[in-house]
């Protein structure tokens, strides 16, 4: 009878130890997904490229779209999300946020890749108050963003990862205030699946780099992602993977090369085809040689910095957007801003975000500060306000005086080295 019991007990005890070794394999293996939805508008909504009043497009040239990403190790759960827009306010981001299950809120980092040819999802607001924004068509891409990350969420599968940082070369990007004051390396990181009947091939590959997607601009009158369209294209017709691109420290005025031997500029979709494609085949050529990591190690820490509003033109935004107005809950003091920094390790590579555009001197200096030889700034990522300089550079040279216009104010930018490489050095260094 004793004997018997203590058999039974093992037989039961037996079938739970297996699946006890079994889920804690699955949340022990590095895991990705991704998904994506378009965002462009059924009908023609003004554009916008900076403050000021939108401008109504007469067609478009490419989709808008949202590309979110998830990874996954043990506990720890994080979404990278991009949307072809000028800039995602926290306020939209965090009604997606709240649509999402399984994710942090905290680990969900929203960036927009700043294309200037996307519907105004600030709601600028003009003299009177009046705005080009539509609430409807944000509503949606509410929703939009939030169906992506739950999508990459069911597309979890166990992949090996492989990252570099190299330098882009070709006509891409440069200073348009001074020529060659820009950071010209580019980050990869590009997940593979190493099971299923995908096993091998690419699952995302993500692309970080530093530029103004403007070729066209407001003045091409076109609703679209500019050249990030060709860029996805071409990555995605030849690793049969999604294309995410994270813009980086672009500010003050790192700019696609359009420049033309006579003086002119080429703006139109072809020259987006052009540096789109070729920024995509430079991440190519740079991630292909990278060794495979089985297994790496994730990462994410969230914090949340606080600035002053020192612009009376910023704080007239914040108080009349109808999108603020709308989305916007918290604090009616409209003297200081709070948004959240996050920092990532994702095996090898570090990622720190950038609520705005900060100037490339502001990147290189961060970059040199992070505990990686891969490092990555993910630029216009949870906020974006406006453009972040230095206080030397601040009201500077008279042709910094429209990005110190479009700024929060003189601090912006050393708050934010400030807040930066502290987190650095609180939080763990990614792998060697
Ligand atoms: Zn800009």
């Amino acid at each position: 009878m004793q004997i018997w019991k203590t058999m039974k007990n093992k037989l039961i005890i037996l079938p739970f130890f297996l699946v006890f070794l079994l889920t804690g394999l699955s949340a022990q293996t590095f895991r990705a997904g991704a998904a994506k939805r378009v965002i462009t508008p059924e009908k023609l909504i003004p554009i916008s490229g900076g403050m000021g009043e939108p401008v109504m497009p007469d067609g478009k040239v490419g989709d808008l779209c949202v590309r979110a990403i998830v990874l996954e190790k043990n506990n720890t759960r994080v979404a990278i999300v991009s949307v072809d827009n000028l800039g995602w306010p926290a306020y939209l981001g965090d009604m997606s946020r709240k649509l999402v299950k399984g994710i942090p809120p905290e680990n969900i980092l929203i960036g927009a890749t700043h294309t200037h040819s996307a519907p105004d999802a600030y709601g600028f607001p003009d003299e009177k108050g009046n705005t080009g924004a539509d609430l409807q068509y944000l509503d949606w891409c509410i929703r939009r963003v939030a169906e992506a990350i739950n999508e990459a969420v069911d597309n979890l599968q166990p992949v090996s990862l492989k990252t570099a940082v190299e330098q882009a070369k070709g006509k891409i990007a440069y200073n348009y205030y001074a020529e060659h004051l820009y950071d010209p390396r580019c980050g990869v990181i590009q997940a593979v699946a190493t099971s299923g009947i995908n096993a091998g091939k690419p699952v995302f590959t993500l692309v970080n780099y530093a530029i103004h997607p403007e070729v066209m601009g407001t003045g091409g009158k076109k609703l679209g992602p500019d050249l990030c369209g060709p860029l996805y294209d071409r990555i995605e017709s030849k690793t049969g993977g999604m294309a995410i691109f994270m813009n980086s420290a672009q500010g003050g005025m790192v700019t696609a090369d359009t420049r033309l031997e006579n003086g002119k500029e080429a703006n139109d979709w072809n020259e987006c085809i052009r540096i789109g494609n070729l920024l995509a085949e430079e991440a190519l050529r740079i991630i292909a040689p990278a060794p495979v990591t089985e297994n790496p190690d994730l990462y994410c820490a969230s914090k949340t910095i606080r600035f002053p509003v020192d612009s009376e033109a910023m704080r007239y935004v914040f108080q009349y957007s109808p999108v603020a107005i709308k989305y916007r809950s918290g604090s009616s003091d409209y003297s200081f801003v709070t948004t959240h920094l996050n920092l990532l390790n994702i095996g090898k590579v570090q990622v720190l975000t950038i609520p705005g555009e900060a100037l490339p001197n502001i990147g290189f200096y961060v970059k040199r500060k992070m505990k990686t030889e891969q490092p990555f700034l993910f630029g216009l990522t949870n906020d974006a306000f406006g453009y972040m300089l230095t206080k030397e550079d601040f009201g500077g040279f008279e042709r910094y005086n429209y990005i110190s216009r479009t700024s929060l104010g003189e601090m912006t930018g050393n708050i934010y080295e400030e807040e930066a490489i502290k987190m650095i050095s609180e939080c763990p260094s990614p792998s060697k």
